[in-house]
């Protein structure tokens, strides 16, 4: 029987990306649907490894499996950092893309284009089902913002975020070309490795 891990995230545009990612592995990728003691992490961490962790900790230690915590965002330099930690909710609700989407367009607005560079992180930390950390990677993609929303794919900020050597934004661009070249695939490219090592068919 293949190995569980479990996707510590309510997030189903995140948690369809790392099983499109990490897809392939002998393992069976669980989402918390079926764990109904999995409490409802509090991300007051300041870094994406703080708030991956806590969420890969306190969620293997309720439902006693291994699990995987990802904590990721978008971050614009000439903007000190934001929306860093607080991307899913900038603009106040948790997961208002488009109202996080107009909040980021609004501070952009008076910036030149070379001013708007800006990049993505992803950072995940695989607990054993005691909350023991095994592993954190991260993940990062470079990119710009640009004024005008271009494709339909991915999610969050993805219709702004421009790759520049592909002149297509993470909208336009295929899934599988995103995740060759995203932070969640990036991240977790490096925790493939450890997870044929960590968990085992039984
Ligand atoms: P988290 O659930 O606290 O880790 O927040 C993740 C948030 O960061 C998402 O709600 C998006 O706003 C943003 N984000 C992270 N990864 C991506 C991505 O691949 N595309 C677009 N937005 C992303």
């Amino acid at each position: 029987m293949p190995p569980i891990l479990v996707l510590g995230t309510r997030n189903a545009k995140k948690r369809q990306e790392i099983e499109e990612i990490l897809g392939d592995l002998d393992i069976r990728l669980q989402d918390l649907s079926a764990y109904s003691d999995a409490p409802e992490v509090v991300e007051d961490g300041t870094t994406f490894e703080a708030n991956a962790r806590k969420k890969a900790i306190e969620t293997a230690q309720a439902i006693g499996q291994w699990t995987l915590g990802e904590d990721s965002g978008l971050v614009v330099p000439a903007l000190g950092g934001r929306p860093g930690v607080l991307s899913a909710r900038y603009a106040g609700k948790q997961g208002d893309d488009a109202a996080n989407n107009l909040k980021l367009l609004a501070e952009l607005a008076p910036l030149p284009i070379e001013k708007r560079t800006a990049y993505y992180v992803c950072t995940a930390a695989l607990s054993d089902p005691r909350g023991m950390v095994h592993a954190v990677v991260e993940g990062r993609c470079h990119g710009r913002i640009i004024a005008e929303r271009r494709g339909e794919g991915g999610f969050g900020y993805d219709p702004y975020f421009l790759i520049e050597e592909y002149h297509q934004t993470f909208g336009e661009l295929s899934s599988r070309v995103k995740h060759a070249l995203s932070h969640r695939g990036r991240a977790l490219l490096q925790l493939r490795p450890i997870l044929r090592q960590c968990l085992k068919p039984v």
